[in-house]
């Protein structure tokens, strides 16, 4: 009789890069997270060390995978050809990324396939495949961290643009001619609404409120001025309602755009909660055009979003 070999459930190694650390996580095809691990990404030290570090910490882990791997997915910051797998360009948060052949060096020390993306694509498609996104078809994840990332589902699949390069919500243009954004443009979403932003916003704001508990937090973070905000913080409250409504403004785009069911809502700004969303929410629902047209909500992988939505690069590959 003929001998049936077992299905092997195989597994992916995602690796998220980001400006402050990097994160390797096995996962299996239905998402479950088989091992993690966190390594400080050293920006300072430039590309070419961070990527022989990454290649080198990936060795290791396959050498005690706990099954058979299919493959890499590595998202990372920057913007990324996903055809090439090369970083076409990386701002200050890692010197010497720009023009790095991500896939290809991964490929030489691993001899596994790699698909590269930017961290926002690879969220938006683990939060589909393996999130609060699972099952819609049609949805944007934005992540409001250091900077402001985007990425697109349309019909199941994400959406490249010509480039690769499309979804790049944090450059939504909110305020014609407004604040600068790193990206040498003015009025970016990214310049209003990323923890960066709301940190110097609130800088420029504290000195019209001498009692704001504000001025004692050293350092000021968005966390901490979203908390102030939640105690009743004139300034905090202030920061929290522009930074909503600049938010609302960039989702009426991408609302009327895209026409999106759901819009998940990511990255550390994102744990401001349901009173800042809600506040979102009632700016959209005012603006006829945008009325109920999507959804609200939270991403569910929460800092595990890069490290799980890596992987589902491999998948999505499949
Ligand atoms: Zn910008």
């Amino acid at each position: 009789m003929a001998q049936v070999a077992p299905a092997t459930a195989k597994v992916a190694l995602g690796i998220d890069i980001g400006g402050t650390n990097t994160v390797f996580a096995f996962v299996t095809p239905d998402g479950r997270l088989l091992g993690r691990t966190v390594i400080p990404t050293r920006a300072q030290e430039g590309g070419e060390r961070l990527m022989a570090r990454i290649c080198q910490q990936a060795a290791a882990m396959l050498r005690e995978a706990p099954a058979p791997v299919a493959g890499i997915g590595v998202g990372s910051a920057g913007q990324i050809d996903p055809r090439t797998g090369v970083c076409v360009f990386a701002n200050d948060n890692l010197p010497g990324w720009t023009g790095m052949d991500i896939r290809g060096r991964l490929a030489a020390a691993t001899g596994l396939p790699v698909y590269v993306d930017n961290d926002a694509n690879a969220a938006a498609l683990g939060e589909q495949r393996f999130g609060a996104g699972r099952g819609v078809a049609n949805l944007v994840c934005i992540t409001l961290g250091t900077g402001v990332g985007g990425g697109i589902i349309s019909r199941g699949r994400l959406l490249t643009g010509h480039r690769g390069l499309a979804g790049e919500v944090g450059h939504i243009i909110v305020q014609a001619g407004g604040d600068p954004c790193p990206c040498g443009l003015r009025g970016c979403l990214e310049a209003y609404a990323s923890a960066t932003a709301i940190v110097r916003r609130t800088r420029e704001a504290l000195p019209a409120y001498p009692d704001s508990r504000l001025r004692q937090v050293e350092p000021l973070t968005a966390r901490e001025v979203f908390a102030a905000a939640a105690a009743g913080d004139p300034c905090g409250e202030r920061i929290l309602a522009e930074t909503a409504w600049y938010l609302a403004v960039g989702l009426a785009s991408v609302i009327n755009l895209l026409d999106p069911e759901l819009i998940l809502i990511g990255g550390g700004v994102a744990q401001a909660g349901e009173p800042f969303l809600d506040r979102v929410r009632a700016h959209l629902d005012s603006w006829a055009v945008t009325r109920g047209r999507a959804r609200i909500a939270r991403c569910a992988l929460g800092e595990a979003a890069g490290g799980v939505g890596a992987p589902a690069l491999v998948l999505a590959a499949a």
